[in-house]
């Protein structure tokens, strides 16, 4: 049986501009994408002590907000999915009405009391009444790890005997208020009588799995900005288990240590992510290239690797502190990408492959780069092949759409902006998902560009087939399809090949020798006779 889903939302309102409160609309999507996933509906305590499906999501509601009431409900009963709130029970009824509480009050300025009113017991009841779990959320909303043992026990307890005493019903279940709990919380919480407890996690803590621990259990906190991009990838996260894995038992789990707490925010500029498939030790050495004079963020993704090497290479770089977020399933390089791409935070993002090694300062040059370039999306520089070859590949001065188009001459291993990337839905799961991405920033009219004459950023292995070696075979239908998605870029090819800094005979030239010709990056004939003339043609390399 696999562990149950569990989502944390709190507010719901179409124009309450505040990160906890998520559009109708928005609830409704993500919570439609998981019945479509084939997650059946539960209440948080049958969810987590009996799930009878093989594939169980539970959504809570924190804080009560009268927002719940009026619009979450009606849509969560369309769908058929029962949700679970958490009552503040000292701020709900005649006295308070208002969410007041320790940071609470920032969202009062903008003058939108209306959305912070609380329901009532008449309210709740009417909840309870139609199948909602009704749990607590203690009585003050305190943070409970900075309570002494006997406050911690009076919040809890108060709380739970509250909740049964307006209900008439057992009331089995707590969310910590700002997720604030710990191992001393839980082992409170379990002897003020509750069965389980929920906390609040950050992406990182989510994806470090753990045997689950009833009294800590993990929920995902859906937020205001977590459009479809960060909902699936918080999803892909901890939702696509393996088939009938082993990994979570039937048996009811005990208490456990807690997990780690959430690593804080980075002042680093650049976000490094290495997705990792049963590559060994080749991607330690990648992590291990990563050399700079600055603080940078590094995730690793391992996306779902299955042979022993690659895992105790993963250990290895655990314990040397780096972040290792794991798929369950294997979900290829573009969702590992976009896994590392939520799960870090510095403003420009550099995908770095597990069989590539940066060169010492690159991510300083390529930062500098993109900083004294506010307009461009990415910055790169040249490439340098080693292994069974070597090779260096002087790359274009610019992103040039008309080039893209034809083919993709741009590295994979580029410093992106965050905000570039998470506008285009960052990289596709396609078959050319990085020429994709190109030909996405191209025909939105975005600009990338070289860090300068002769710098060289990457250095990439040859070792045979790379990954997308068996994709050669398909290029046609793999470039029929980027065509087919980049409507636009074709449709202004005219634009573009004006603009293209290209000489004349190379700009009449690449549309009939790249393109969707085969093939693209072998050896072949083919390329030999591309190369020829591509040597023939005035304005050479760049
Ligand atoms: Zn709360």
């Amino acid at each position: 049986m696999r562990e149950p889903i569990v989502l944390c939302y709190h507010a719901v309102s179409p124009d309450w501009d505040v990160p906890l409160a998520v559009t109708p609309e928005r609830l409704e999507q993500q919570v439609r994408r998981l019945l479509r996933l084939g997650f059946r509906p539960a209440r948080l305590t049958d969810a987590v002590l009996l799930p009878k499906h093989e594939r169980t999501f539970v959504v809570t509601f924190d804080d009560a907000f009268r927002s719940v009431l009026r619009l979450a409900q009606p849509i969560l009963d369309r769908l058929g999915v029962p949700a679970t709130l958490f009552v503040p029970t000292g701020w709900v009824g005649d006295e308070h009405r208002h969410a007041q509480w320790e940071n609470m009050t920032q969202w009062r300025r903008d003058g939108r009391e209306d959305e912070l009113e609380l329901m009532d017991w008449d309210e709740i009841r009417v909840l309870a009444d139609r199948g909602w779990e009704i749990g607590a959320h203690t009585h003050t909303h305190p943070f409970l790890t900075r309570l002494d043992d006997a406050a911690l026990a009076e919040e809890l307890v108060r709380s739970r005997e509250i909740v049964e005493a307006q209900l008439s019903r057992r009331c089995l279940s707590i969310a910590y208020p700002f997720g604030a709990m710990d191992n001393r919380v839980a082992g409170a919480a379990q002897q003020a009588g509750f069965a389980t407890g929920v906390g609040l996690h950050g992406i990182r803590a989510l994806a470090d799995r753990r045997d689950a621990d009833l009294l800590q259990w993990r929920r995902i906190g859906v937020y205001a900005d977590d459009g479809t991009l960060r909902f699936n990838a918080k999803l892909a996260l901890v939702a696509f288990t393996g088939s009938g894995s082993d990994k979570t038992s039937a048996s009811v789990p005990l208490v456990r240590p807690g997990v780690p707490p959430v690593a804080p925010a980075t002042q680093a500029r650049v976000a490094v992510i290495v997705p990792f498939f049963n590559d060994g030790a080749l991607a330690t050495e990648a992590v291990a290239s990563v050399t700079e004079d600055e603080p940078v963020e590094i995730v690793v993704v391992d996306d779902a690797s299955t042979d022993p090497e690659t895992t105790r290479a993963l250990d290895m770089l655990r314990a040397r502190g780096v972040t290792v977020l794991q798929h369950e399933v294997n979900m290829g390089p573009s969702a590992a990408r976009r896994s590392g791409l939520v799960a870090t935070t510095a403003p420009f993002v550099f995908p770095l492959d597990s069989d590539d090694l940066l060169v010492s300062g690159a991510l300083k040059r390529l930062a500098d780069r993109l900083e004294a370039e506010p307009a461009a999306a990415a910055s790169f520089g040249d490439t340098q092949e080693f292994g069974t070859r070597s090779r260096r590949n002087t790359k274009p001065v610019a992103l040039d759409a008309f080039r893209v188009a034809y083919r993709n001459e741009y590295p994979v291993c580029s410093l992106f902006r965050r905000e570039a990337l998470e506008a285009v839905g960052a990289w596709q799961d396609v078959g050319y998902e990085d020429w994709g991405l190109w030909m996405t920033l191209a025909e939105r009219w975005e600009t990338a560009v070289h860090a300068g004459p002769g710098f060289t950023a990457v250095r990439y292995r040859l070792h045979g087939p790379r990954l997308h070696g068996d994709a050669v075979t398909r290029h046609r239908r793999l470039y029929a399809e980027l065509k087919r998605t980049h409507p636009r870029l074709f449709a202004e090819i005219g634009q573009h090949r004006r603009r293209s800094t290209m000489s004349w005979p190379r700009r009449l030239a690449y549309p009939l020798l790249f393109g969707g010709r085969p093939p693209l990056g072998l050896r072949t004939r083919w390329w030999a006779l591309a190369a020829r003339l591509r040597r023939a043609l005035p304005g050479a390399a760049r």
